[in-house]
This record gives structure tokens, C-alpha cells and sequence, in this order.
């Protein structure tokens, strides 16, 4: 079985339609959270998953909460702020309800936990170094748990002796799991990737192989910025997807 992997799409649909179209067939699609927040066409991109058959688990984010006024908004800078105030007002009803019905953790099967952000605090916390990721394997009993929220792709191995290392997820650099070693892994993102490459991320899990392939792929950014633009939405969140910081 073949589970494509994504996360925070961030409103950004053509750079959704890019993955999706480079991800191919799937037997399942997990998105672990960040549908809307910061781009320009949050409702197009619930609809866009949604009209994915495959589409089998989705996850809300930080992002996700905050435009359902479920968080307060005052964990987030002035800019994003601004785009959580803008998006709430464009979400249309079909895109409030998929939106309300999402877990923020979830744990589908024998080898899997998700959460958008971390195991132990789903919808805040960073996992951004070893010694993060470290505690957090105290807060999910799975094999592997796949989080998103820093935008950036990355693998942490808790090996048997306890010992926890981290390492980018990159294309060409695939990951087979045939140890007893724990990991924490993180797909990167799709709309709007933090790593420098600003190419969207995503993963694909092959259960047979039990095997990741980590993803890039070039999308139209300048056409998400003359979006960004025309919404009126902050500059800075156009500039920001040409550099991928
Ligand atoms: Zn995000």
C-alpha cells in the first residue's frame, strides 16, 4: 500500500495541485494539518482535498484552530495574524465544517501515530532538535509518528540504546525501516516550505517495502504571490515562498 504524506498546505493550491499531480496514485492520503492560513485560496484547498478519493486522514493545525477562533490568536506574529483574520472570513461553510470535524492526533494503525505539531503538544510545539524530539518519544507508544508544523522535512531516530539523532529528509535519501529504532518524521511542506528549497515537500510511505521516499517538486510560486497580493494579504507572505524561509 502506497500512503502519500502532506502537510501544511497553508492556502496554497497550486501548490497543492502540483504535489498532488506529482504524488501520482495513491492508496491513501494522510495530510497532517495546516490546510489554510498565510495563502490566498483556503476554501479551494479543502475542496481540492476533498475531492481526493484517497483522501483518508486529515489533521487540523495550529492554523486550522486559529481560523475557527478555537486557539487565541495572540501565539501568532502580526502577519499570520492578519491572513487567521483573513481567512476566517473567507471560509465558506463546506470549508468550516470539513474543517471543525478534524482530530489533532490521531493514531490509525499498528505502526502510526500523527499529530500536527508534536505527540506531546499537538498543536504548538516545534520539534526542531534532538533533544525536542527526545521527550516526545515519551508521548506516543507507535514505531513511527509523522508531524508537521515546522516546515521542515526531517527524520529523529530514537535508537535502542536510547540515543536520539536528527537528519534531513531529502529526495533521493530514502528511508527503509527494518530496525526496531523509533522515529519522529516530518514530510516538509507543501505550501509553504521553510528549509530554503522552495519547492513543496511531500512523502510518500510504501507499507509493502516499509519504505519513504521523500519529495520536491517546482510549482508555479509567482502565481500563489499575485495571489497574495491581490487578496491584500502581508507582502512579506509573498516573499517569503520565493526564498522557502
Ligand atoms: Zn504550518
Amino acid at each position: 500500500m502506497r500512503i502519500g504524506i502532506i502537510s501544511d498546505i497553508h492556502s496554497n493550491v497550486v501548490a497543492l495541485e502540483r504535489a498532488l499531480e506529482a504524488m501520482g496514485t495513491v492508496d491513501a492520503l494522510w495530510c497532517l494539518g495546516d490546510v489554510v492560513g498565510y495563502g490566498p485560496n483556503p476554501n479551494e484547498c479543502v475542496a481540492l482535498l476533498l475531492a481526493q478519493p484517497s483522501l483518508q486522514i486529515c489533521l487540523t493545525g495550529n492554523h486550522d484552530a486559529a481560523a475557527l477562533e478555537r486557539v487565541s490568536w495572540k501565539g501568532f506574529n502580526a502577519h499570520a495574524r492578519r491572513a487567521i483574520q483573513w481567512t476566517h472570513d473567507q471560509l465558506n461553510r463546506h470549508s468550516l465544517d470539513f474543517l471543525s470535524e478534524r482530530p489533532d492526533k490521531l493514531q490509525p494503525d499498528g505502526d502510526f501515530t500523527l499529530a500536527h505539531a508534536s505527540p506531546r503538544d499537538p498543536v504548538w510545539e516545534y520539534i526542531t532538535s534532538p533533544a525536542i524530539a527526545r521527550a516526545n518519544f515519551e508521548h506516543f507508544n507507535t514505531p513511527l509518528c509523522l508531524v508537521g508544523h515546522s516546515h521542515v522535512p526531517a527524520i529523529y531516530t530514537r535508537r535502542e540504546d536510547g540515543r536520539v539523532n536528527g537528519q534531513t529528509a531529502a529526495p533521493g535519501l530514502p528511508l527503509v525501516v527494518a530496525d526496531k529504532d523509533r522515529r519522529i518524521i516530518n514530510p516538509g511542506s507543501v505550501g509553504q516550505p521553510r528549509d530554503g528549497d522552495p519547492r513543496a515537500a511531500f512523502a510518500i510511505w510504501d507499507s509493502d517495502q516499509r519504505r519513504f521516499d521523500f519529495h520536491r517538486v517546482a510549482y508555479d510560486v509567482a502565481a500563489t504571490q499575485r495571489r497574495i497580493i491581490a487578496a491584500g494579504l502581508p507582502s512579506s507572505l509573498a516573499a517569503r515562498l520565493g526564498f522557502g524561509r
